[in-house]
């Protein structure tokens, strides 16, 4: 794995020269001016650029990216250089008629729109793995060339009949027999078993089409999707990895899409990189927006189990997809682009250096507008964060060292998405997981995202809500870290199934319930009308959504619920294990109680606080290189907000010395340094 350090932050944009082809000695001499003056040391090309450079079969064109590659050169700006599988050139299509999708209906996709190939298809396979080879051979050692750029937002499913020859080849590989496969997937419900691969295919929609809710079939055949495009991953950075194997890398994602599980993707990568749009509000619910920016930063960076990461997109201005789509209120560019800093970001890149003038993008946010000038607010605040990441640049390629982890496991998600109970189709897992993320990060700490088959050890506490599919080797893990004195704090719904979605034959949390002490008899739906409570510490908590009936079985309760016939049954238990404890929270409630739990099991697990004292709105993170530590103190509320820091630091942009209690103006981040 190539290390991702940079010298610097790096600070640009997605740049489309090809777009401006018959303008060149005009607009590109200008790109390369206010690029400069913006301080932009880095461009992403070529992202859409494959009918430029192959605009006929076979027959391929360079020249201008020569050209562009040289003025990047020319410039000391690094090139992000992409492969063009994101969106192919009409010809292609029309020779290949295999590279349309095919949709979930069986309905062959016309030519159109972008992110719509079928990864399957040999002869798609082949053009890229051409093209790619083409421009890793052209500019293996050019001097503007530092990272690799794979497609873009992969993403979604095809079924056409390549697709499911692939897929049922890859039932084979993980079954073995079609026996096998009957057994895990549960096949005697409604007279399903095969009698051969051939005979399964992908899920279907409308649901009278074919099958739909089998939740095995539906989680095989996600994470089959997943492992094609790794697959085709993998095939697209062969020739780079051959012609350049010291340059890293990356594909940028998508926070918490659903379609991929993206450890799986990140971890095949060199440095992750995702595209962030937070809907600001330019209000007090920025604070919200905020903790969701603030969650999916940590998600990205855990994909590739913490190492530094891109924001590869991000608008300077308003995005043009939203139904309402506001332009960013004075300043909050700047606090998006050093959140994302703070969250182990390298880079601050923007969709997209200069808008267009038509296409459905023409009116999504640029650092340069269609004007054509650099005297716009947005080209003013996009050189203000290009000083500012110079200023703090030797944050550069520093890690976190976070001692509390959050899970957040795709296969998790997935099954319970599926899931033919509790609130079908709105289980909110997202937001459950987040809820808890804003919780933890009140406290005063920095969190890392894990899936279940991230390394733990080191870690003092780990939260696992709602970790409802257990997958092989994950409840071992667990069980040795509690055993080794680590807190674990589980929820309701976790437990319930097995890693092919088939319920266990014991009592949830199935494979944890030893080390959490109770066993679950009964798991209930509370509609908006129906709540509960109970009473932690003298204080009265609110119990809705999700709620399970216990016994308990070696923990001790801490609290019981009050009402109906739940009364007394346990809410809040806590069970001493080995050297550890567990932690469960068998319903749902609202972040006040989640914020006074964690405030008492941060402290039981002695995890040091970066800051205290945080008024509302104010997060912070840290980094750390071998002598410094970098603390990030981030206020998205629109007042001013203080924290106290707990040794003496200095603000690594103005300089001033920090003891104790610390001003954050609204809607900013100060970056504090000190020794190690
Ligand atoms: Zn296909």
């Amino acid at each position: 794995m190539i290390q991702s350090k940079f010298p610097e932050l790096l600070h640009g944009g997605d740049y489309n020269p090809e777009q401006w082809m018959k303008q060149k000695d005009t607009i590109w001499r200008q790109d390369m001016e206010y690029a400069r003056k913006a301080g932009i040391n880095t461009l992403s090309i070529g992202i859409f650029s494959w009918s430029f450079l192959e605009p006929e079969d076979g027959v391929y064109d360079f020249a201008w990216m020569d050209e562009v590659m040289d003025n990047l050169a020319a410039n000391e700006i690094k090139a992000v250089l992409a492969t063009p599988s994101g969106a192919r050139p009409p010809w292609l299509a029309e020779k290949y008629p295999s590279v349309l999708r095919m949709t979930n209906e069986r309905m062959r996709r016309v030519y159109g729109g972008r992110h719509n190939s079928c990864l399957s298809s040999p002869d798609y396979r082949r053009k890229v793995t051409e093209i790619n080879t083409r421009l890793a051979q052209r500019y293996a050692n050019h001097p503007a060339l530092a990272i690799w750029h794979i497609s873009n937002e992969y993403n979604n499913d095809c079924h056409c009949p390549l697709c499911q020859a692939r897929f049922q080849e890859w039932l084979r590989a993980r079954y073995g027999t079609i026996d096998q496969l009957n057994d895990c997937w549960w096949n005697s419900f409604w007279s399903h078993r095969y009698t051969s691969f051939e005979q399964v295919e992908s899920p279907t929609s409308p649901s009278w089409l074919g099958e739909n809710e089998s939740p095995a079939a539906q989680l095989a055949w996600k994470r089959f999707c997943t492992d094609n495009l790794v697959d085709f991953f993998n095939m697209e950075i062969a020739p780079l990895r051959q012609a350049t194997p010291d340059i890293p890398v990356t594909a940028n994602m998508m926070g918490t899409f659903t379609g991929l599980d993206y450890y799986k993707l990140g971890r095949a990568m060199d440095i992750s990189s995702w595209d962030n749009y937070p809907q600001w509000t330019g209000d007090e619910r920025d604070v919200a927006v905020s903790e969701q920016s603030a969650f999916k930063h940590d998600l990205m960076r855990g994909v590739s189990d913490q190492k530094p990461f891109l924001l590869m997109e991000s608008s300077p201005s308003a995005v043009n997809w939203f139904s309402c789509n506001r332009i960013r209120t004075p300043g909050t560019l700047m606090y998006q682009s050093m959140q994302a800093i703070a969250h182990g970001s390298d880079s601050v890149q923007y969709f997209q250096f200069r808008a267009g003038r038509g296409g459905s993008e023409q009116y999504h946010g640029a650092v340069i507008n269609h004007t054509g000038s650099a005297n716009t607010r947005v080209f003013r605040e996009v050189t203000d964060v290009g000083a500012a990441l110079k200023q703090i640049a030797p944050v550069a390629g520093s890690v976190t060292r976070n001692q509390v982890a959050l899970l957040y496991d795709w296969n998790d998600r997935w099954a319970l998405d599926i899931a033919w109970f509790l609130h079908r189709g709105n289980q909110k897992y997202e937001e459950t997981v987040l809820d808890h993320h804003a919780a933890l990060s009140m406290q005063g700490i920095g969190i890392d995202m894990i899936d279940q088959d991230s390394e733990i050890d080191a870690y003092r506490v780990v939260v696992a809500p709602m970790a409802y599919l257990i997958r092989d080797g994950f409840s071992e893990k667990i069980e040795k870290f509690v055993q080794n004195g680590g807190r674990l704090v589980l929820t309701y719904a976790s437990g319930y199934v097995n890693e092919e979605s088939l319920t266990f034959q014991e009592p949830n949390p199935c494979l944890l319930h030893s080390i959490a002490g109770i066993r679950v008899d009964e798991i209930d739906a509370l509609d908006d009308r129906r709540t509960n409570h109970f009473i932690w510490n003298g204080k009265r908590y609110e119990v809705k959504e999700v709620a399970e009936l216990s016994t308990l079985d070696g923990a001790k309760q801490l609290a019981g619920y009050e009402e109906q016939f739940y009364a007394e049954k346990p809410m809040l238990t806590v069970h001493p294990y080995g050297d550890g404890c567990c932690y469960y929270i068998a319903a749902r409630t609202d972040a006040d109680f989640l914020c006074d739990l964690y405030d008492k099991v941060l402290a039981e697990a002695g995890i040091s606080l970066l800051a205290t004292e945080m008024t509302d709105g104010v997060k912070v993170t840290a980094r750390y290189d071998g002598d410094n530590q970098y603390v990030f103190l981030m206020n998205s509320s629109h007042a001013k907000g203080t924290a106290t820091v707990t040794k003496p630091m200095r603000d690594l942009q103005t300089g001033e010395l920090i003891d104790g209690m610390c001003t954050v103006q609204p809607m900013s981040i100060r970056v504090l340094v000190s020794a190690n």
